[in-house]
């Protein structure tokens, strides 16, 4: 609000040299400046000393839990992941397959770096007709081989019935892609009180994301971590739209927490590296990488997957 009496111009000029983008409007039939959401966040301290300001409201924040994780690392087993940590490699097969293979990816995965073994047990395939994933087993053949090698374990949960055994086994638990909006699932995941790498919709908005966010912690989620893997796009030369202005967004103006899964955003393996070095580039926390050693055998998105000795490559960037 400007004070009656003074030069609106002025009051204007100075918000913009603070690096605010004001909009006039008149609000009860006085001068007020709405500082546009593109704005560089300005303390309000800031604000309230411009000469001829009377006054300054903050907008009402629609996610205040995830506004008060801002700036700080999600901790997940030991491992500091978000602003002001080292990236992070989450990395393993898209399905857990057998006992054998999950151990033997889980040394591939420690040797190159990693701090966590990805895996699905229970698998939200687009196709009824495609595998499912091995259930319970799995999560106890991807449990294991995860601590053998020192790793923490990311699994999905698809259903409020199998939250609680899945956090019984992950140090972080995944919402895929298909469930982002499922706010009974969210919750159930949150009761848990594991953190939540929580994937994009493929159709969702920043908002949304932020705010199927705020289900998680609101509902005792010890964290939230933000995953971006490919937005449907109007163009399926890649599977999906990798959306690294998104991760930026979240990165650098939320200060969230934010890591990129450039193998569901790709669809192809040749694709994988680079998308991963352009989203480290754009402030991404961590990268999140489908690999198998006979990807032509996969149960699961074999043409994606990554050969476990092209992993140690991908955070180089970052160093
Ligand atoms: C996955 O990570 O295996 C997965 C199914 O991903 P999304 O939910 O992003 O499709
Ligand atoms: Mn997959």
């Amino acid at each position: 609000m400007v004070k009656p009496g003074a030069d609106g111009e002025r009051v204007r000029a100075a918000l913009v040299a603070l690096g605010a983008w004001p909009t006039a409007v008149v609000d009860g039939g006085r001068l007020a400046f709405v500082l546009e959401p593109c704005s560089t966040a300005v303390p309000l301290d800031a604000l309230r000393a411009v000469a001829g300001v009377d006054g300054v409201a903050a907008p009402r924040e629609a996610c205040p839990l995830v506004a008060r994780q801002a700036g700080q690392p999600v901790v997940v087993a030991g491992v500091p992941v978000g602003p002001g940590a080292a990236p992070v490699l989450l990395a393993g097969p898209c399905s857990v397959e057998s006992e054998a293979q999950i151990h033997e990816l889980a040394a591939r995965v420690a040797a190159a770096g990693g701090r966590f073994l990805r895996g699905g047990a229970f698998k939200p395939r687009t196709s009824p007709y495609a595998f499912q994933g091995h259930g319970e087993p799995a999560l106890d053949w991807l449990a294991a081989a995860a601590r053998a090698h020192g790793l923490g374990v990311v699994t999905e949960a698809m259903s409020e019935r199998a939250a609680e055994r899945v956090a019984a086994v992950a140090d972080l638990v995944q919402i895929g892609s298909r469930n982002m909006s499922n706010s009974a699932l969210l919750r159930a995941v949150a009761e848990t009180r594991r953190p939540v790498l929580l994937k994009r919709g493929m159709a969702a908005t920043v908002d949304e994301w932020l705010q199927a966010g705020e289900y998680c912690l609101l509902h005792g989620a010890a964290g939230v971590i933000f995953c971006e893997r490919g937005v449907r796009g109007f163009d399926a030369a890649t599977r999906n739209l990798l959306d690294l202005g998104a991760v930026a967004l979240l990165a650098h103006v939320h200060r969230q927490p934010v890591v990129v899964d450039p193998s569901h955003a790709a669809g192809r393996r040749d694709l994988v590296a680079p998308l991963a070095r352009a989203a480290l580039a754009a402030g991404a926390a961590g990268l999140l990488v489908e690999c198998h050693d006979d990807p032509a055998r996969a149960l699961s998105d074999g043409p994606q997957a990554l050969p476990s000795a092209a992993l140690a490559g991908l955070l180089e960037v970052s160093r």
